[in-house]
Parts: C-alpha cells; structure tokens; sequence
C-alpha cells in the first residue's frame, strides 16, 4: 500500500500527482497513476499514456519517462502484463482447441454409411422376406384397404376370398418366410442386389451428437434428414490463421513461456501434426490450471 503524505505546498500541474484518499486505486496506486500503468500496457507508448492519463500535454513526454522509472509503477505494469498474459493463454487455448477439434473431428461418428442385406438377401428362395408375421399382417391390412376403403361389407368380402384359399392379385404373400435382419451382411447370391445390400444411412442419437465439434443440426429435407456438418478445411483454414494472430498478440508484451508455447505450436506446422497440436493446444490449458 502506498503511504499517502501530506504535501499540501507542492502543488504541480498534472492531475496525477494528487494524493487525496478517493484517488488511491485498489492498487495502491493513485488513480491518476493506475490510469496510466493501464494505458501504457496496451501499446507501450509512455506520452501518449501520460496524456491520457491527464497529464499535461506539454510535459507528457517527460512525465512518461518519470513515471516509467518509479519502482511502484515498473511493478504495477509488469503485474498488469502478467494478468493480460495469462488471460490470452486461457483464450487462445480454448479458441484454438475448438478450431482444432473441428478440424480434426471424424465425420464418421455422427453419420455412417453402411451396406446392409436388402429383404430378397436371405428370405426362402430369395423371395421377400418379412421381419415379423405382424409385419406381414400389416402390409396385408394396408393392401385390403387400399382396395376397399373404409367399405365394411367389401372387406368382408375380400376376408372371405382369402379364407376360402384363394389369393387377390397384388395381395402380398409370405413365402419368404420371417426374420428379415436389416443389420445383416448381404448374401452374395442374392438375385435381387447381387450381393451389393441397400446403403443405409445411421445417424447418431441426436443427444450424444449435440456435442460433436462437427454437429451443426439437423435439417428435414424431402429426401429425409439431413445432418449439417462443419466444414473441417475451413476449421483447419481458421487454425492456422490464428496460430499467427497468436503470435502476433504475444509480441505486444505476453510472458516468454506463452512465447515459448506459441513458438512450438508454430514448430509443429508444417506439415499439421493432429498429435502434436493437440498435445499443445491441452497443454496451454495445463499450464493455467498448474502452478
Ligand atoms: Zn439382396
């Protein structure tokens, strides 16, 4: 803490130099004087801190050079250094890790596209087969229907054609028996696809891929669901041009070991090693949370 003197006679111009109570920071330093530590960190340009800081604009220069002299104010701005380094650490680590999480995220665990056996694959004599006799039943509802409406006495009609042994044509049939697996492999005799299945498209559970770097939604489409996926080149595109900016940031007055991190990090491109990269980008974090 600063110890406030009382000297009232030597007034000079510059609203800095006043010591009253209400002008101490929580610093310790006066306002006039914090106002000037916070100034200078940003470019370190001491006149033009001093200025706007309030002192006089004649003696601004000199002023600058005065104040950047003072032990309390030398430790003020590294200390203000410090924290702005920290702060850009924790930032950049965090932008940078979530660039590079999309850029290097696998497509393949929110959408996969799998061959699989088509209906004709394994049913008896490669006829259509069935999942499940209530299936079965359904499709055959769904075609008397079709052909009667809601026509009660038509229906009844139809039921008895059926239960007197006789087919109505179109009427599906189960010879291809039951039991149609759709995660199975397709069976290479099959006349049908030749052994090429159906391409199947599985999407992930919406819950788990909310927290996909790459899960942008869905969007319903006529053709089904769409997933929107980041765009990864544009993520990697987005990574690298940060790796400079963070570089660029560093050179305004950040601690050496962020320019040390940031120096390897660059090290590592190119070529773009995802090991390497994230091993550093997690590191920077690390290093926050360490002592
Ligand atoms: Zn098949």
């Amino acid at each position: 803490m600063a110890t406030r003197k009382q000297a009232p006679s030597k007034t000079k111009k510059g609203a800095g130099k006043a010591t009253k109570k209400a002008d101490v920071a929580p610093s310790g330093l006066p306002w006039g004087r914090e106002h000037f530590c916070l100034e200078y960190v940003k470019d370190g340009n001491a006149t033009r801190s001093a200025i706007a800081a309030g002192y006089s604009r004649n003696s601004a220069s000199e002023q600058g050079y005065d104040l950047l002299r003072n032990p309390q104010i030398k430790a003020r701005i590294a200390e203000l250094q410090r924290e702005i380094a920290q702060e850009l650490k924790i930032e950049h680590a965090d932008i940078l890790k979530r660039m590079w999480d999309t850029a290097t995220g696998d497509p393949n665990d929110l959408v996969r596209v799998e061959r699989r056996s088509c209906r004709y694959c394994h049913g008896v004599d490669h006829q259509y087969q069935w999942k499940t006799e209530r299936e079965y039943r359904d499709a055959v509802n769904a075609f008397l229907h079709g052909i009667a409406g809601n026509d009660h006495k038509a229906l009844i009609a139809l039921g008895e054609v059926i239960d007197a042994g006789n087919t109505v044509p179109g009427m599906p049939d189960d010879e291809g028996g039951y039991g149609y697996d759709a995660t199975a492999a397709p069976s290479l005799d099959c006349p049908e696809c030749f052994g090429e299945g159906v391409t199947t498209v599985q999407l992930s559970d919406s819950r788990e891929a909310m927290s996909h770097p790459l899960y942008e939604g869905v969007k319903q489409t006529k053709d089904g669901i769409e997933v929107k996926i980041a765009d990864r080149a544009k993520a990697l595109e987005q990574v690298a041009r940060h790796l400079s900016f963070f570089k660029d940031e560093v050179k305004l007055g950040a601690s050496a070991e962020l320019l040390e991190a940031a120096r390897k990090i660059n090290a590592a491109s190119p070529p773009l090693d995802p090991a390497y990269m994230r091993d550093n980008a997690s590191r920077l974090m690390d290093d926050e949370g360490g002592t």
